[in-house]
């Protein structure tokens, strides 16, 4: 792909995000993009670099680790895929936000491991919003505990929270999957007095919805970099 072809699909989708955040009565800078690269080489990100653009994210620990060293260090780098405890050390070295958190135990660890690092990463609460079987993240009723140990940790911020929508699902499924997570947000915050600010969620084929459902956050790879 040439740099004209990353540099057009990414003012195309920033400006697409932007039209739809004040289509739902939102601020036009209310919804920030991070452009998933996974598995996109390091030329074709640092395009988008040069078109402008500062936030990526991998889901891959080995993968991030890996363009962080080769890009320009003023990248933001989003981890958001599965995060194993062995893996949290690059991670913390590497990334600014960390999207993926799903237990009390991985929180604890990346506090430690990030203060021995001299970082402080954002982290974000995966939940599995519609219980389906195959996704990832924690029950709605387990991220109260998360917020408890969050609340201990000095070496990381407890930002808000992540979910994935099902796959293929209709329109009406993914209103109520992201709908579902901003009033979770906001139950938590009444009850807790915590701070949760961010919303992650959206993807190439549901971001529209996210936006008007409340996202802060769309992480978007398709659009951006074209099939994987
Ligand atoms: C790959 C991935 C995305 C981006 O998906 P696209 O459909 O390519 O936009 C977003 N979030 C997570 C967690 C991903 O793994």
């Amino acid at each position: 792909m040439s740099t004209t072809a990353v540099g057009e699909r990414l003012g195309r989708v920033v400006a697409d995000i932007a039209a739809h955040s004040e289509q739902a009565g939102r601020a036009g800078n209310a919804v920030s993009l991070v452009a998933v690269s996974k598995t996109v080489s390091t030329d074709i990100v640092l395009q988008a670099h040069d078109a402008g653009h500062r936030a990526f994210g991998e889901n891959r620990p080995q993968e991030l680790e890996r363009k962080a060293r080769e890009l320009p260090d003023d990248c933001e780098w989003h981890m958001i895929g599965h995060l194993q405890k062995n893996k949290v050390r690059p991670v913390c070295r590497h990334a600014h936000w960390i999207h993926s958190v799903d237990s009390p135990a991985l929180l604890k660890r990346i506090d430690r491991i990030a203060g021995e690092e001299g970082t402080c990463p954002n982290v974000l609460i995966q939940v599995n919003i519609t219980g389906e079987d195959t996704k990832a993240g924690v029950d709605p009723a387990e991220v109260r505990p998360i917020l408890d140990a969050a609340a201990e940790c000095r070496n990381l911020t407890c930002a808000g929270l992540m979910t994935m929508a099902p796959f293929g699902a209709s329109e009406a499924l993914l209103r109520e999957a992201f709908g579902g997570l901003r009033q979770l947000r906001d139950k938590l915050v009444v009850e807790g007095e915590c701070q949760l600010p961010h919303l992650s969620m959206g993807m190439s084929g549901d971001y529209r919805i996210a936006i008007a459902e409340g996202a802060t956050m769309v992480r978007i790879g398709t659009a951006v970099f074209g099939a994987r």
